[in-house]
């Protein structure tokens, strides 16, 4: 990745410029030194230099991230918070309400504070309050977490100048310019804190960087626990770079300056993607790229489609209630189903186009998502509208139970919408228009560096009928606030396919089993199975599992008297049974065994999609590629 860096010192200043008025950019900037030396084991030491004037201020730690869309900032891992100045000590207290700020008096003729800290993680991944971004061979940098800023400063007007020491020999991938690397002390030009937050680095012991082209330059960064796991064939290399000439297709233009792909492969890591302007965060199974069951994985398959789509539908335009100047001001999450709900659906479609998703895996996924979304039966007592508002409860919530109370159906069901807008302008135009169209108007020309052009959802409506005319307003407020019990696939149904269900799971969705390592029991009995352990995951409320009383996050012991395996169940299901047939599930629970009669002769049920003859095959036209 160093050596990708040869531009990057000129247009510092011109993005700063671009960016930022003059005056904010003549304020003293601050200095940030990060030592990842101790990464490995949790550790990361930070020495802070920030620009002060006498009497109280007020420093706050990052709360609200971009692209989390809640108050997340892991401030548990926040540790030997000191500040001092002219080498004295000065005292500190946390503010007795808001728990990311910290109030302290700067003394007569002082100019500069130093703050130093340590953030900490724990081998504990799923603990969000101090969660674990690195291992022996690899560590993300969240810039989040290494910096205080003081109360009432706008991201923009701030200006920080980083440096980073790098565990040795680790190589580096960021979007971040840098100025000089000495030794594994790499020195970066000042930027405004809002894109210091913005440009997360990858670093690693096992380290790939890929060229993937593009009439602006894209890389991709790959960081894993083994140098086995990082390499990346030729074919999928080929299926990214299509990646961005199908993006660039999409919507005409791109709104960074170069992009950055970052990678981590690693089982000790959550998985999960954060969007950010020129490069994502994307967190994956160590062997994604090498084992073909996983390469069939959605999650693997669309997830860097997603991220990258966020560039322009998420960072470049932004709901304004997103669009906050600083990461202690509330979001408001109303347009999620646009920032969100419309990244899925391009990401699906990106995904298929560029060829990472095979169209069989793509129909899979649609048929997965329909299915799922059926499931979900809290449609019955909240409209989708209300996930979007309620996104900073959603992602915390608990997964067993998300069948009753929706959690983030603004993703999935809010594809589906963006189907049926699609189709429709579709079928209206006689193939004339369709979305495509629309990110072209909305998320297109003319190219720019990163900025942020807000949104309202008069300007969606707007921008839609530019493409169409017609009742945007009244097809989105039916949608987005109604109470019904099943999932909108209406676009689905106009996209020629419907949804069916097949005996046996897919390659994709062995593929998704894998990678998540769970086994799917959904659509029959009702719920799923973590590998480890045998826990019982979430449980589709109605369904024969939920009827007999079955707990999610209790263990599954044995089936019909044997010991549990995915054989054990999946057998009986797969030989179907008559009306009668009971199925006697072994269950410990707080260190209690039970015996629950499950009552189901159906088969084994896993989503397909089926072709309708008598409508026109859209789906296929939409996923298909757009480039030569
Ligand atoms: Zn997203």
């Amino acid at each position: 990745m160093t050596s990708l860096r040869h531009w990057l010192i000129a247009t510092a200043f011109v993005s700063c410029f671009a960016l930022h008025s003059p005056s904010a950019c003549a304020a003293a900037a601050a200095t940030l030194e990060v030592d990842e030396r101790d990464i490995g084991r949790g550790l990361q030491r930070v020495h802070l230099v920030l620009p002060v004037k006498p009497g109280k201020l007020t420093l706050i730690y990052p709360k609200w991230l971009p692209g989390e869309h809640a108050p997340t900032g892991p401030i548990g891992g926040l540790s030997g918070l000191k500040f001092s100045a002219g080498g004295k000590a000065i005292p500190w207290q946390r503010d007795g309400v808001e728990m990311y700020a910290f109030h302290l008096t700067v003394p007569a003729n002082t100019t500069t504070l130093d703050a130093s800290f340590e953030v900490v993680s724990e081998l504990n991944a799923g603990n969000s309050n101090a969660v674990r971004t690195a291992t022996d061979a690899l560590g993300l940098i969240l810039w989040n977490q290494l910096i205080l800023y003081p109360l009432g400063v706008q991201s923009d007007d701030m200006q920080v100048t980083a440096s980073l020491r790098l565990p040795a020999g680790w190589k580096l991938g960021i979007a971040l310019p840098q100025t000089s690397i000495n030794g594994d002390t790499v020195q970066f030009a000042t930027v405004s804190l809002t894109t210091l937050v913005d440009s997360t680095g990858l670093a690693g012991k096992y380290f790939k960087t890929v060229d993937l082209g593009g009439t602006r330059p894209v890389y991709l960064h790959i960081a894993a626990d083994d140098a086995a796991a990082i390499q990346i064939s030729d074919a999928t290399t080929a299926q990214l770079r299509r990646l961005v000439k199908e993006a660039e297709a999409l919507f005409g233009a791109t709104h960074y300056n170069e992009y950055h792909f970052l990678w981590t492969l690693s089982e000790q890591i959550g998985f999960q993607g954060i969007e950010h302007h020129q490069s994502s965060d994307n967190r994956s199974a160590e062997r994604s790229l090498i084992d073909d069951s996983l390469l069939h994985a959605s999650g693997v398959q669309q997830l860097l489609p997603h991220e990258y789509t966020h560039s322009w539908n998420g960072k470049y335009r932004r709901p304004a209630g997103l669009a906050t100047g600083n990461f202690d001001t509330p979001m408001r999450g109303e347009l999620l189903w646009v920032y969100e709900g419309l990244t899925e659906y391009i990401g699906m479609v990106l995904s298929a186009r560029s060829g990472l998703e095979p169209l069989a895996d793509a129909r899979d996924s649609w048929a997965n998502i329909a299915a799922d979304m059926n499931s979900h039966k809290g449609r019955e007592w909240r409209p989708l509208a209300d996930t979007a508002v309620a996104a900073q409860l959603g992602y915390n919530i608990a997964p067993e139970w998300v069948s009753r109370t929706r959690g983030v159906d603004f993703y999935e069901e809010s594809a589906l919408l963006w189907l049926e807008a699609d189709t429709l302008i579709r079928t209206k135009t006689h193939g004339a228009k369709s979305l495509d169209d629309f990110c072209k108007i909305f998320h297109g020309a003319p190219s720019t560096a990163p900025k942020v052009v807000p949104y309202t959802f008069d300007d969606v409506v707007s921008a839609l009928n530019t493409v169409m005319p017609y009742d945007w307003r009244g097809f989105w407020m039916e949608r987005l606030n109604r109470i019904r019990a099943g999932a909108p696939l209406e676009g689905l149904k106009a996209s020629g396919w419907h949804l069916t269900y097949d005996t046996e799971p897919s390659v994709e969705q062995k593929g998704d089993e894998a990678s998540t390592k769970t086994a799917s029991y959904f659509e029959s009995l009702g719920f799923g199975i973590k590998d480890d352990g045998a826990v019982i995951t979430g449980l589709v409320q109605g369904s024969p599992a939920d009827l007999a009383g079955i707990t999610p996050g209790s263990h599954l012991v044995a089936v019909d008297g044997r010991k549990y395996s995915k054989d054990v169940l999946s057998d009986p299901l797969k030989a179907g049974g008559d009306a009668s047939r009971v199925i006697k599930l072994l269950v410990e629970k707080d260190d209690m065994f039970t015996t629950v009669d499950v009552h189901y002769a159906g088969h084994a049920r896993y989503p397909r999609l089926e072709r309708d003859p008598s409508t026109p095959d859209l789906l296929t036209a939409i996923l298909s590629p757009k480039t030569p």
